[in-house]
């Protein structure tokens, strides 16, 4: 960023690369403020096309692609962290602001090289080993230098669960996933909780509270989210300490989101993170005085953060492609959920449904958090992604 420059002068460019739904919902938080957004992907039918007129088609992998959009720009952030850092490198070589910064991408991006970080930095996490491949995950296995049960993650590439397999015995080791890759102990997990951390380059981190997530068995997605966790105040503060720790370690610059396990000991362990809004942050638009999309804006554009706190419990319910239906997507049970009070449906206008696509999230806002669950799961039954093609 020129010295002098404001984020709201006219001339000021920010960019994002990846224009699925967070690019999305970025965007329109980007509006409150007037702020063009200019977005990189694929294709203008993507979610965030419909609300930016500044949209680039093109490769975010592509080295050509993400040097020729980010240099006429004056602060690059992302959606997604599988995107061309060699070319963010260069761009940040050259003078563009790139938050997070390509270094810390690069170790985010394989979760190997995070893991080694944890374990470097005295970052709890589950304890693990890193392989070339699946022969040598099972030659460790003969040798009695690797044990049952243990989850195998691809190194790159993992997404919503796709690169992760758990390995319980001999049996399922015709289960294990190609190329590099980690394993790790299978944790006795209590509760899957996450944390957003915001940080600016002024020198603020603010972490919103702790949430819990609720994963889909089948598909290995977030099915409902609530906030508050239910947990005692002295986790929640540790929970948020943490991650708070974990995103200064990174030194990032924006939103982090921190995945984390509480074991059925009591303990924290850090799962993940990824350097960026979060399906874990979505209940925030609606339930808190700042929404996680209004965050990363203002902590990338280094204004000052705003409040985490929450305006009143919510419960996020991702809106997945029924089974069994791919093609055109139909809404049903739209009006019905519409007339229930607290509950604000957020479509991402994706043209073509498929079993388990993330289509959209509904969150439902109520001043006790125990009726929000009860109308989530009525949403969850009313509200069904279908196709008319079957
Ligand atoms: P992704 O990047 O695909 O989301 P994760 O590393 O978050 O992959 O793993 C997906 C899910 O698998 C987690 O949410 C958790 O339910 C389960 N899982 C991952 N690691 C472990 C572990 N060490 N022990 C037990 N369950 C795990």
């Amino acid at each position: 960023m020129k010295p002098g420059t404001s984020p709201l002068d006219p001339h000021f460019k920010l960019g994002v690369l990846g224009g699925g739904q967070l690019g999305k919902m970025l965007a329109l938080a980007a509006g409150n403020w007037h702020l063009p957004l200019y977005i990189l992907d694929s294709s203008k039918s993507f979610p965030a096309g419909r609300v930016t007129p500044y949209f680039t088609e093109g490769n975010f992998k592509d080295f050509d692609d993400v040097y020729q959009f980010g240099r006429h720009l004056d602060v690059l952030t992302i959606e997604i962290e599988h995107v061309n850092t060699d070319a963010l490198h260069q761009l940040e070589k050259e003078g563009v602001t790139i938050h997070p910064s390509p270094g810390k991408l690069d170790i985010i991006k394989d979760k190997g090289a995070q893991k080694l970080f944890y374990q470097e930095k005295g970052i709890p996490t589950a304890p693990f080993q890193l392989f070339e491949n699946e022969q040598a995950v099972r030659m460790a296995i003969e040798q009695g230098t690797a044990t049952f049960p243990f989850v195998q993650k691809s190194r790159t590439a993992g997404y919503d669960g796709r690169g992760v397999s758990i390995i319980r015995d001999a049996n399922s080791l015709k289960d294990l996933l190609p190329g590099a890759c980690l394993i790790e102990k299978q944790v006795e997990i209590d509760k899957e909780l996450a944390v957003i951390v915001a940080r600016n380059a002024r020198g603020e981190a603010k972490a919103f509270p702790a949430v819990e997530m609720e994963f889909n068995p089948e598909a290995n997605l977030v099915e409902f989210l609530f906030c508050p966790a239910a947990i005692p105040a002295e986790l929640e503060a540790a929970a948020r300490k943490l991650a708070t720790e974990v995103a200064a370690a990174y030194d990032i610059c924006g939103l982090l989101a921190v995945e984390l396990f509480l074991d059925k000991k009591g303990q924290l362990l850090v799962n993940e993170v990824a350097p960026r809004t979060h399906n874990s942050g979505h209940h925030t638009i609606d339930s808190c005085y700042t929404s996680q999309f209004e965050q990363h804006l203002r902590a990338v554009l280094n204004f000052p953060l705003g409040s985490t706190r929450m305006k009143a419990p919510s419960v996020m319910v991702n809106l997945l492609g029924a089974e069994g239906h791919t093609g055109p997507a139909v809404y049903q049970g739209l009006e019905d959920c519409l007339a229930i009070e607290g509950v604000h449906v957020h479509l991402y206008g994706k043209a073509d449904t498929k079993p388990f696509r993330k289509m959209g999230h509904v969150t439902i806002v109520d001043e006790n958090l125990e009726n929000a669950k009860i109308k989530a799961r009525r949403v969850k039954e009313l509200l069904q992604v279908v196709s008319d093609i079957k």
